[in-house]
């Protein structure tokens, strides 16, 4: 355990002394490690009060009012780019598109996915994107 050195001088010195015995240097008294404080952070829970109000269909009158046929067109034409999830809401996975649009996977999905919209009926279409149609 002689790994302490005297920054002055570099003489090895007592692990316990309080000076150099060489230079007489007036050393830091080594510190015991600190007890490490844990930063508990609070953890705020916001609880995200959803209108329960859905009605027989299970359509949820907060959901936002869209078009089927524009988000169909939107993944026909544009789907490569995500732009129907986009219109549709879904933000991440429009993200993920266009992440991806390099790859040309995303045109495909999108492509088939208007079809899919234009094709779904008003209720499936509703309550799978979470939108209402007007
Ligand atoms: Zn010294």
């Amino acid at each position: 355990m002689a790994d302490r050195v005297c920054p002055q001088c570099g003489a090895p010195i007592d692990p316990n002394a309080t000076e150099c015995k060489f230079c007489g240097e007036k050393l830091a008294v080594q510190q015991a490690a600190a007890p490490q404080v844990q930063q508990v952070q609070p953890q705020i829970v916001i609880q995200q009060v959803t209108p329960q109000q859905t009605n027989v269909s299970g359509i949820n009158p907060a959901w936002p009012l869209k078009s089927k046929i524009a988000a169909g067109i939107l993944g026909i034409f544009l789907g490569g780019l995500g732009i129907h999830k986009f219109y549709l809401g879904q933000t991440g996975m429009g993200i993920l598109y266009l992440v991806f649009f390099w790859t040309g996977i995303p045109e495909i999905v999108g492509f088939i996915e208007g079809i899919v919209y234009l094709c779904s009926n008003d209720e499936n279409f509703q309550l799978k994107n979470h939108v209402r149609l007007g």
